[in-house]
């Protein structure tokens, strides 16, 4: 696998971690409208707190600490730069010529 490769596979898995959270999000709406059961609204809501916690987990794929290092609820989705290394999120190395 090449550093390239590694760093898509990387952005990938964020925007899998972030869909999964806004499903988790979607699924609490959906259980508030259409099935009120508590057993059901609590599980999905640790649903969604296991999701955040994967998201928050995510590691930079250039220096490999948090990409987040702090929880900072308030500004949860803008962040696009690793608070690290400051690698920008989406960023893919140029492959080296051959
Ligand atoms: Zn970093």
């Amino acid at each position: 696998m090449t550093e390239t490769d590694r760093y898509k596979q990387a952005w990938q898995d964020r925007r899998s971690r972030v869909f999964s959270v806004l499903a988790m999000i979607v699924i609490i709406f959906a259980c508030l409208k259409m099935w009120p059961n508590d057993l059901l609204l609590a599980g999905s809501v640790l649903g969604l707190l296991l999701a955040g916690w994967r998201l928050y987990d995510f590691r930079c794929p250039r220096c490999g600490d948090r990409f987040r290092s702090t929880l900072d609820w308030l500004n949860f989705w803008s962040h696009r730069h690793c608070q690290n290394c400051n690698l920008e999120k989406d960023t893919v190395p140029k492959e080296p010529r051959q």
